[in-house]
C-alpha cells in the first residue's frame, strides 16, 4: 500500500507534466471506480457518464495532497480526487516520458493501457492512465471544491506531521486523550495522518518506545521524542521519495529509497543496529510490528 511518502513523491511527478494539459477524451472502463468511496460500488452508467462529460475539456491547475489522497484542481474550479488504496497506480506518458507512482504494476513500464488500465484521460499532450489491480482504490468527479468540502471527505483525518498546525502541545493533548497504544493511534490517523506500519515502527525505534504502549502511559520526554522522530521520519522519507520495500516506483521512474534506512521495518530477527540483539516481530493493532525488545521500553 501506498504510504504518505509515496503518494507525494507521486504529487510531485505528475505537476512537472499535468499543469496547463487540458483533457480531450476520457474513457472509463470499470464505472465502479468513480461511483463513491463507501464500501458499496456499483456499476452506475449515470455516473461513469457524468464523469466522463464534466472533466472533459478540463485544464489542469494545481494538484494537491491531503493524507494519502491526491487533489487534482481544474481551472474552472471543478475536483478530481483520487485514492490509490492497495493496489492503484496513475501513470503519464507521452512521446518522450513516462512518469508513475503508487503501486508496482509491471506491465505499466513497457506496456500501455494494459488490463489493469481502467481509466484513460487523453490530453492535448500524452495521457493519464488510472491502473489498479484489485481495484480497491477510487477516482471521483465533484463539480467545485464547495461542493467537495461538503462531503467532509477528510473528516476525523488528523493533522499532516510537516504542517505548522502540528505542535507538540497539540500532539501531547491528542495522546493523552487516547486509551489506546500508539501504533493504534497512529494507525488511524485521527491525531497525525502519515504514519502507516512502516513509519510507525520506524519512528517507534529512534525514540525508543514499543509501539504498543499505551499513550496515556508515556511520560513528557517520550511524547516529545516521538513527535520529533514521527516529523524526522516523514520529512526524511518524502525527501527519499519513500521506500522501495514493495517496490513502490517514484514520479521519475526511479524506485524509491528511504528503505536504505530503515531500522526495524521487515528486519525481525536481524540485529538491532543499536544494542545488536535480535530484533522481535509481534501481531499488534493486526499488522506486523517489529521492534528492540531492550532499547524500547
Ligand atoms: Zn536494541
Amino acid at each position: 500500500m501506498p504510504e504518505l511518502p509515496e503518494v507525494e513523491a507521486l504529487r510531485l511527478g505528475l505537476l512537472n507534466h499535468l499543469i496547463g494539459r487540458k483533457i480531450e477524451t476520457i474513457q472509463v472502463f470499470k464505472p465502479k471506480l468513480v461511483y463513491s468511496n463507501s464500501n458499496k460500488r456499483i456499476e452506475c452508467s449515470y455516473k461513469k457518464n457524468e464523469f466522463e462529460t464534466e472533466l472533459k475539456d478540463q485544464v489542469f491547475k494545481s494538484i494537491k495532497r491531503r493524507a494519502k489522497n491526491l487533489i487534482f484542481e481544474f481551472e474552472s474550479g471543478k475536483i478530481m480526487l483520487v485514492h490509490l488504496k492497495m493496489t492503484g497506480q496513475m501513470v503519464y506518458q507521452d512521446s518522450n516520458v513516462t512518469t508513475l507512482g503508487g503501486h508496482p504494476i509491471q506491465l505499466s513500464e513497457n506496456k500501455l493501457p494494459n488490463k489493469h488500465s481502467h481509466i484513460i484521460f487523453d490530453l492535448d499532450k500524452g495521457q493519464l492512465f488510472y491502473n489498479d489491480t484489485r481495484m480497491f482504490g477510487y477516482v471521483l468527479y465533484f463539480p467545485s471544491m464547495q461542493e467537495f468540502e461538503k462531503r467532509d471527505h477528510f473528516k476525523g483525518l488528523g493533522l499532516e506531521p510537516m504542517s505548522e498546525e502540528f505542535t507538540l502541545d497539540y500532539f501531547k493533548a491528542g495522546l493523552k486523550k487516547k486509551n489506546k497504544s500508539i501504533k493504534s493511534v497512529f494507525l488511524e490517523q485521527s491525531v497525525v495522518v502519515g504514519l502507516g506500519n512502516i513509519y510507525c515502527d520506524e519512528t517507534c525505534f529512534l525514540a525508543k518506545v514499543r509501539p504498543d504502549r499505551l499513550c496515556k502511559s508515556l511520560n513528557d520526554d517520550e511524547i516529545e521524542n516521538l513527535y520529533h522522530y514521527a516529523k524526522l521520519v516523514i520529512d526524511h522519507a518524502i525527501k527519499e521519495g519513500g521506500s522501495s520495500v514493495a517496490n513502490y516506483l517514484l514520479a521519475d521512474g526511479s524506485k524509491g529509497n528511504y528503505a536504505f534506512f530503515h531500522n526495524v521495518y521487515q528486519k525481525s530477527g536481524q540485529p538491532c543496529k543499536t544494542c545488536k540483539k535480535p530484533l522481535s516481530k509481534i501481531q499488534h493493532a493486526q499488522r506486523s510490528t517489529v521492534f528492540c525488545e531492550s532499547c524500547q521500553k
